[in-house]
């Protein structure tokens, strides 16, 4: 591991500061940076260990949005009560998200900062071709054991799935990232989310030396009756093979879809809005048939590389499943 220079800050203009210098990664709860930087993926000159500032680990639930601070921990949120009484897509994720330890030490920033897990990805010393570590290079999933690689959302020079739970109920719930950096933004979890293109190395519109102060979900029908369901080779400390953020606003008459929000993971580059199922969802009746149909189209365009075909099939089944735990029907 390259040695480093240690930085703490105690408020976040110094944060700001010490984290706009090269070279240098923020410390939050540190379970995917010192991974990466054990294995050699990450090298940064300077880490800014920015787990005491304070006023950025609140949880707000009122009747209109849900605000979580950036270094609110997973384990916090995915317990919350407001945010499971409001909002249980996003407790669901959190939960279903690795394990107690991880949880207890991640932070919300973090977590939505993950990489990817792919294996040649995480082994520059035995694999050197990777577009995502080195543009250009090669890719060595291609050919290789792609089991756990992206189906949608991939281009010729990256298939590496977003590995992440959080971000697909903020992507289907329409969620809002509050960046500050140079200046305070805003930007949509959809559109923080970055397709691999010719260049897989820039995986999201953070730039260096920006911190993610909040989260802010707007509440909503659909998210009030929400569900996330995630499947995977084990119960519990695994990744998505396939994964679902689904939410349902039913009309009055609480038999027909007035609107739907779908979102997967495990399958995509990034997490994936599937607006076509949502679309073909509304205004249809509350059973399993209706289900089905719509979740077929949750995999339109997918490409298999091999390994990976399975998540063709199984992506489908698991959004009609959590479609019909959050309609009631099961
Ligand atoms: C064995 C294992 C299993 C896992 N399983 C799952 C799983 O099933 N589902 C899942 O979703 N995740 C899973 N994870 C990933 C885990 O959730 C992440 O490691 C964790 O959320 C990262 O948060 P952290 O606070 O530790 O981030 P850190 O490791 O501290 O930081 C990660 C990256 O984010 C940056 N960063 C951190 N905070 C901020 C901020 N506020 N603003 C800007 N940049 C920031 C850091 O500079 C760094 O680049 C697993 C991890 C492990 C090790
Ligand atoms: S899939 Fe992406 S991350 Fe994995 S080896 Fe290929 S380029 Fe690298």
């Amino acid at each position: 591991m390259r040695a480093f220079d240690y930085v703490r800050a105690y408020d976040l203009s110094t944060a700001l500061h010490e984290g706009g210098r090269p070279e240098t990664r923020f410390l939050a709860g540190g379970t995917t940076l010192l991974d990466l930087m054990k294995c050699g993926v990450e090298r940064p000159a300077r880490i800014v260990d920015i787990t005491r500032l304070s006023g950025l680990s609140d949880i707000e639930v009122d009747e209109n949005s849900i605000r979580i601070g950036g270094l609110a921990r997973m384990s916090h949120v995915a317990d919350d009560p407001g945010v499971k009484a409001v909002a249980p897509a996003v407790s669901e994720a959190l939960w279903r998200a690795a394990s107690a330890q991880l949880r207890n030490m991640a932070a919300i920033g973090g977590n939505l900062m993950q990489r990817t897990r792919c294996s040649y990805f995480r082994d520059p010393v035995a694999y050197p071709d990777c577009n995502k570590r080195q543009p250009g290079s090669g890719c060595a999933a291609m050919a290789g054991v792609n089991r756990n690689h992206a189906v949608l959302g991939t281009s010729n020079a990256c298939i590496a799935i977003y590995p992440g739970d959080l971000g697909v109920s903020l992507v289907a719930f329409d969620a809002r990232i509050h960046i500050e950096g140079s200046r305070k933004r805003v930007v949509s979890a959809e559109e923080f989310f970055y397709l691999p293109g010719d260049r897989p190395d820039i995986e999201n519109d953070l730039a260096p030396g920006e911190i993610i102060v909040g989260i802010e979900i707007p509440v909503s029908a659909a998210l009030r009756r929400s569900h996330y369901l995630k499947a995977r080779d084990r119960a519990s400390y695994e990744f998505a093979a396939a994964s679902a953020a689904v939410g349902l606003e039913l009309a009055p008459d609480g038999k027909t879809i007035r609107e739907a929000r779908v979102a997967l993971g495990g399958v995509a580059t990034r997490p994936w809005r599937a607006r076509t199922v949502e679309q073909a969802l509304a205004g249809q009746p509350l059973q399993e048939s209706t289900f089905r149909e719509a979740s077929a189209l949750a995999v339109e365009g997918a490409v298999s590389r091999g390994h990976n075909a399975y998540k063709i099939t199984l992506a489908p089944k698991v959004v009609a499943r959590a479609l019909m735990v959050a309609g009631g029907l099961t």
